[in-house]
């Protein structure tokens, strides 16, 4: 019996629970629980064959350790919040199951979110035979297998890599965030980052951009920005000299962001309020258009990939692997824009690997230390087929030099 319980039921949570339900020879029962039940019946409405639906509180172990044993699942699926990520896993620990999530742990009160609280879980999941997989989106989740892939079978040496998302899709509205808002938010708004032999080299938000021409969707602003893939990939591509991620932005969505920052409305400190104490940011997140409700509205294309540089055969070698997705394809197919889509399908395909026992091993992981081959065949058959390009190694770099 293949039994997998899905938490959360967002943007992300909608993409995993249909594409779950497509694959039934894999995810035979599926059981998916979040806060607001209702959420869950609306998408178990819009499926096919029956699924099961809970509510839980993921913050509270014990209540999510009896849910777990209650529907007997195998696998839990973590699609809640960052936050949620450190009593999942305890939960999972307890229940003796099998943990992956998208996105790593971020404490609510601090906008830092970081592997180094999960990563020391190795050991207790080790030990109980348990896996964790850490980061199973696109990015964090393909960009690092798409450097797996060039590592096994582009390169014999990796020196740089620059990953690029680009959003190229159109909602129509002023101002609106493409997933959870918050989360969003607190990502954009911090320093930016990038490694450089051996250090963390840090600009000020936003500080670096430039046009960036793409496939298909041509000319777009991209930003250098803090990613969490840069994280663990530094440390596990051997040789590494350099990693970056660019983000694109339209100029309304800076101007808006600009203006939300200049009057303290995306802070993270709760201050006192008509008798309680409320931080804007999750005040802003109320009041801004739920990324769900983008599904219908959002027209065009996402591009998102990896620039990779280094020598094969002592020759040098730069290569681009990318996938494009069209927002209004992927809400034919599941009810979602593509960013909750190309979030959700890497999620189910790393559960699904996880499953048939392709890629089972105990402990704690990221994407890029696990067999890239059956990941990337998977993306093809799955709705995120990727293309390599070869480039001319001696083309102008994304940024400096
Ligand atoms: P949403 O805000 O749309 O959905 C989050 C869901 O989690 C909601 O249904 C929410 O319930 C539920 N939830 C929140 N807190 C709890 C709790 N304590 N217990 C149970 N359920 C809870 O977010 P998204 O779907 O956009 O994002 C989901 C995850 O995917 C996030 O962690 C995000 O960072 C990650 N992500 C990863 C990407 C990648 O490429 N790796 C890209 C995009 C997102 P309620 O509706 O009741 O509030």
């Amino acid at each position: 019996m293949k039994n997998i319980l899905i938490i959360g039921a967002g943007g992300v949570g909608r993409v995993v629970v249909h594409k779950c339900a497509q694959n039934q020879d894999v995810f035979e029962t599926i059981t998916l629980a979040s806060r607001t039940k209702s959420k869950c019946d609306q998408i178990a409405s819009e499926l096919s064959r029956p699924i099961h639906t809970a509510a839980v509180d993921a913050d509270n172990v014990k209540e999510t350790v009896k849910l777990i044993r209650d529907c007997g699942a195998e696998l839990v699926l973590n699609v809640a919040l960052p936050y949620q990520d450190l009593t999942l896993m305890e939960a999972c620990l307890e229940a003796g199951v099998h943990y992956l999530d998208t996105a790593n742990y971020e404490p609510k009160d601090e906008a830092r979110f970081s592997y180094e609280y999960q990563w020391p879980y190795h050991q207790r999941f080790a030990e109980k035979g348990l896996m964790a997989l850490l980061g199973s989106g696109f990015d964090p989740g393909v960009t690092n297998v798409f450097c797996a892939h060039a590592q096994k079978h582009l390169f014999d040496q990796i020196d740089t890599v620059d990953i690029l998302d680009c959003n190229a899709g159109d909602h129509g509205l002023p101002f609106a965030t493409n997933f959870n808002p918050e989360i969003n938010i607190r990502e954009i708004t911090a320093n930016g980052r990038y490694w450089e032999s051996g250090d963390w080299k840090e600009t000020q938000p936003l500080e670096w951009h430039r046009p960036y021409t793409f496939p298909v969707v041509g000319e777009k602003e991209i930003y250098l920005l803090y990613h969490e893939e840069m994280e663990s990939l530094c440390r596990n591509i051997p040789g590494l000299k350099r990693i970056r991620f660019w983000m694109t932005f339209g100029p309304s969505y800076i101007n808006h962001l600009t203006v939300l920052q200049n009057v303290g409305m995306t802070s993270i400190e709760a201050i006192p309020f008509q008798g309680q104490q409320i931080a804007p940011i999750e005040f802003l997140k109320a009041v801004l258009p739920d990324p769900a409700s983008l599904g219908p509205l959002t027209k065009g294309k996402t591009v998102i990939g990896n620039i990779i540089e280094g020598t094969k055969d002592g020759q040098k070698r730069k290569v681009y692997v990318y996938n494009i997705c069209d927002h209004q394809e992927c809400y034919a197919e599941v009810k979602s824009q593509a960013i909750s889509y190309t979030t959700g399908v890497p999620a189910m395909i790393g559960a699904k690997l996880m499953m048939t026992g392709q890629w089972m091993q105990p402990g704690v992981w990221n994407l890029e230390q696990l067999d890239p081959d059956p990941f990337m065949n998977a993306l093809n058959q799955h709705g995120l087929p990727w293309q390599i390009e070869d480039l001319d190694p001696d083309s102008p770099p994304v940024w400096g030099e």
